[in-house]
């Protein structure tokens, strides 16, 4: 028998679960042990071994390793050896690098990994979808992925999309019941939901039949091929910028040894130097330490709750110009209380602060009780028409689910009715809440077996559907002065910032048809909640602090347009001539009438996620790159169309994690602002070490090339070459990455996402302060050498120290747009640490006396130095007088 032919009970005997009581942490350890993990099984790894070999894969390389190999059968095995010590220990670096990148890449895949909620040991409670075993009886609501193979063993409106199972892409509705036929196709077995399948309404339970590759989708996944590794733009950029280099580089390299053998030199010695120096200044390493920089970056925005999925995101990020961010949750608390009650055309006042069962219910000065007319049927129904628990967990009330209904039980607690009042109801039908229908209903049968609707929702949707009031005495038909006396309730409300809901009930007979469209229609209107969901503290400095880095904050929300506004006004968001829309006005205009007037516009309110989209395309339209959030699986079109699309770790469905490019583990708009000003310093930093290693370049071809036309020695012989291009490419270049922004990164404004890479005078820095480090080093050469053959070694021992050093000090000239006096060196350790080292490793080379025959080099007394320092000072400090 398959399960799907099974009835609930059987699968429970199988499994040896109940579904009230779930699996004991005992068997689910047994059981993860003897199936594993609930896991596809993932692609193949590249081994150690290949990555560390690809290190030398390069052309060049290759070609200098095989000069070197001439080199060495011709007798210079000094050279040939230390030459190959320090391609090694380069292709070293080069691998612990692209580890590292991997490691932290790895670290973000397992911190965004899929979360289900599981009934163990009789709680409901959250864990990673790949600790799932078969037995485990799970939750799912709509936009929740389907976590495992699972038997529905109850459904309310569940439905699911398994397109990537089937290729149908039309909703499954799903129910409970066994199906006797035999041989059923997955599309057809409608009891069952399937691992990775989108459910896109309702909700429903399950028990967990089938895990990992033991599920439908595991049969397709070992069929499938696995996934490519994509590059961000700027690698892509980068890896272009290369192949110009690298032309470049090989060119004016042709040229040194050109010029080199016209000038007398050996052909064999031109060709060594000219591949090292080719090695050198190519640089190859920079896509690698893009990389390293970028994910450097992605940790450091994980220590500040943002996961960012897309590496790509992270250079969007720097550039965007508009926020849009949900309210509910993101910009408050999600915290909500009700504060003030309206039925009978009185507005009643609750005390009380959170989920605190702590409070009582005032009508002006007096205390009211549950004998107030009509209360206690209001609060009851609100607890009946509700998808949420209230948890106490060592002292500390919280909620467990959505926060609006768990303020409903909390009011009720304080008029003193337990929660069990609530099992005199039996639920026959629930149609869920979302934000389109702003609306949830339950269809329930009393005691005495009467059935009837409570219905609840935003005040303008339950309004037009309520044909009866319900007051003192009863329920009478709604008439022009109650409803008015209504919408004025709501908008007081509203404007003390509280959230509106409203109650309304139905009789209904027993042979009423329950998927009727009219069945919410003609209710009897109950009354209004007003909820206070306090502002988080740290927005309204946040939203302070992105004006100033030029980045617009836009307020998002379901909410009353009165309510959404208060909440705009107490976080500063709202300008005095800021313009709030509304849904309706949004339906009503076009996507150019919107775009004329997007700028002004600071809140919209009353909108479902449909409109989201139409906001994304005006703000963009208008040249913004725009951010936006969303949490329910409707707002995954408008997180997609989006430039960085943002979800919610904690109340977010899976769906809209995936169609994201970051997630915000707390849920908080103050981690976008971090997260877009850490994005921009990212590539900041990208920029400040590719201005290094490109000026670092720039000068040690100059060097060599000017030396050969103007038929001198080599200024550096090849080993040399290579030295240089190790230290101080290396660490140095890596520390920069890791640089605190410049103080005025914030103030900037937002990058304009198409400028290129040598923008903002990028490319003069390149090329003065190269030029400068390259003229440097040659006249350290000329001085010392001047001609006489017995100075060689000296003379390359000062240019080679006079190259290294004028790098280590343009280092820090580096971590500033505006000049090497800008900032205070000692700020970043590591690039301290990283050039102390590489001064270190200088020293060695220079004063070590078994050093010295393989380099080529010898001790510098004290006058030596003040003509090397001096020298390099010259193309980091020069400029720094002439600018601010
Ligand atoms: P956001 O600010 O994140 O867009 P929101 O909470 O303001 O979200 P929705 O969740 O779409 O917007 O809620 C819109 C309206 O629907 C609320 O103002 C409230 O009147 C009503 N509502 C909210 N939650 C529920 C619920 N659980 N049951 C019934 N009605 C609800």
């Amino acid at each position: 028998m398959k399960w799907y032919q099974m009835d609930v009970d059987v699968v429970e005997q199988k499994l040896h679960v109940t579904t009230k009581q779930g699996l004991s942490d005992k068997q689910v350890d047994k059981r993860r042990r003897q199936d594993g993990e609930n896991r596809l099984a993932s692609e193949e790894r590249t081994s150690r071994w290949l990555i560390f070999l690809k290190q030398f894969q390069d052309f060049m390389v290759l070609v200098l390793l095989a000069a070197t190999l001439i080199a060495g059968m011709l007798g210079e095995y000094v050279d040939a050896i230390a030459i190959i010590i320090i391609v090694l220990v380069n292709g070293i670096l080069g691998y612990f690098q692209e580890q590292r990148a991997e490691k932290s890449l790895d670290k973000l895949k397992e911190m965004a990994a899929p979360v289900a909620t599981v009934l163990r040991d009789g709680t409901w409670q959250k864990v990673l979808s790949q600790d799932l075993v078969a037995g485990d009886v799970v939750r799912v609501s709509s936009g929740d992925r389907v976590p495992a193979d699972i038997r529905v063993t109850q459904a309310n409106h569940l439905e699911t999309e398994e397109s990537a199972l089937t290729g149908e892409s039309l909703p499954v509705m799903k129910h409970a019941s066994p199906i006797s036929k035999d041989q059923l196709e997955a599309q057809d077995q409608v009891n069952m939901g399937f691992m990775n399948t989108i459910v896109t309404r309702g909700n429903g339970t399950g028990i967990v039949v089938g895990t990992g590759m033991r599920t439908v989708m595991g049969q397709i996944a070992s069929l499938m091929t696995q996934t490519k590794k994509t590059t961000t733009p700027l690698e892509h950029k980068l890896a272009e910028l290369g192949k110009i280099l690298i032309a470049v580089a090989l060119l004016l390299t042709a040229l040194v040894v050109l010029a080199g053998v016209y000038q007398g030199h050996s052909v064999y010695n031109m060709f060594l130097a000219g591949v090292s120096l080719a090695v050198a200044a190519i640089p190859e390493g920079l896509p690698a330490i893009v990389t390293v920089a970028l994910s450097l970056g992605v940790q450091r925005m994980i220590k500040k709750k943002a996961i960012v999925r897309k590496l790509s995101a992270v250079e969007t990020l720097g550039c965007a110009s508009v926020i849009c961010s949900d309210k509910t949750g993101t910009m408050t608390e999600n915290k909500m209380t009700v504060k003030e009650v309206f039925l009978n055309h009185k507005t009643l006042d609750v005390t009380g602060e959170g989920y605190k069962a702590k409070g009582d219910i005032y009508l002006e000065q007096d205390k009211v009780d549950r004998n107030f007319p009509n209360l206690e049927q209001m609060f009851l129904y609100g607890m009946v028409c509700n998808n949420a628990s209230l948890m106490v967990k060592k002292g500390h009330y919280y909620v467990d689910g959505d926060p609006t209904d768990g303020a409903l039980l909390v009011a009720a607690r304080k008029l003193d009715m337990s929660h069990q009042l609530q099992d005199n109801y039996r639920i026959i039908r629930e149609m869920p809440f979302d934000s389109e229908r702003k609306r949830m209903s339950v269809v329930v049968e009393d005691d005495n077996k009467m059935r009837f609707l409570i219905t609840k929702g935003a005040p303008e949707v339950l309004l037009p559907r309520s044909a009866y009031v319900m007051n003192e005495h009863g329920r009478k038909q709604m008439q022009r002065d109650d409803q008015q006396s209504i919408e004025r309730a709501i908008d007081n409300m509203a404007e003390k910032a509280l959230r509106t809901l409203a109650i309304g009930m139905k009789p209904l007979a027993k042979n009423t048809p329950l998927d009727s469209v009219e069945l919410e229609n003609d209710l009897s209107f109950i009354g209004l909640y007003g909820m206070m969901d306090p502002p988080r503290q740290e927005v309204k400095s946040a939203i302070a602090e992105s004006r100033e880095a030029g980045i617009k904050s836009v307020m998002i929300t379901g909410d009353h347009e009165k309510t959404a506004r208060a909440i705009a006004r107490e976080l500063n968001l709202l300008p005095e001539d800021g313009m709030v829309l509304d849904g309706a006005q949004l339906n009503a205009m076009s996507i150019e009438e919107l775009r004329d007037v997007i700028d002004q516009v600071y809140v919209f309110a009353r909108v479902t996620p449909e409109h989201k989209l139409k906001i994304v395309e005006a703000f963009q339209e208008e040249g913004h790159i725009v951010a936006m959030t969303g949490d329910g699986v409707n707002d995954a079109p408008a997180i997609k169309a989006s430039d960085i699309g943002i979800s919610m770790g904690y109340s977010g469905t899976d769906v809209t994690k995936e169609a994201s490019s970051l997630i915000l583990m707390d849920d908080n708009f103050a981690t976008i602002k971090s997260a877009i000003i850490e994005g921009r310093n990212i590539y900041e930093n990208i920029r400040k070490f590719i201005r290094y290693l490109l000026a670092s370049n720039v000068g040690e071809i100059l060097v060599m090339l000017l030396a050969m036309l103007l038929a001198m020695p080599l200024p550096l012989v090849p080993v040399q070459i290579l030295w240089v291009n190790l230290v101080t490419d290396g660490l140095p270049a890596m520390a920069l990455g890791l640089d605190q922004p410049e103080n005025d990164v914030t103030r900037r404004g937002p990058r304009n996402p198409k400028e290129g890479i040598f923008a903002r005078g990028l490319g003069f820095q390149v090329i003065s302060r190269g030029f400068l480090i390259g003229i440097a080093a040659l006249t350290a050469f000329m001085m010392a050498f001047q001609g006489d053959p017995d100075q060689l070694i000296y003379a390359q021992t000062i240019t080679f120290t006079t190259l290294v050093m004028a790098q280590l000090i343009h280092v820090f000239d580096c971590r500033s747009e505006h000049s090497i006096f800008a900032r205070n060196p000692f700020e970043n350790r590591f690039l301290v640490l990283a050039v102390l080292s590489s001064i270190l490793l200088l020293l060695v080379v220079i004063y070590w006396s078994p050093l010295q025959p393989i380099f080529h080099t010898t001790a510098l007394g004290v006058r030596d130095w003040v003509l090397v320092l001096g020298l390099s000072v010259i193309p980091s400090v020069l400029f720094g007088f002439s600018k601010k």
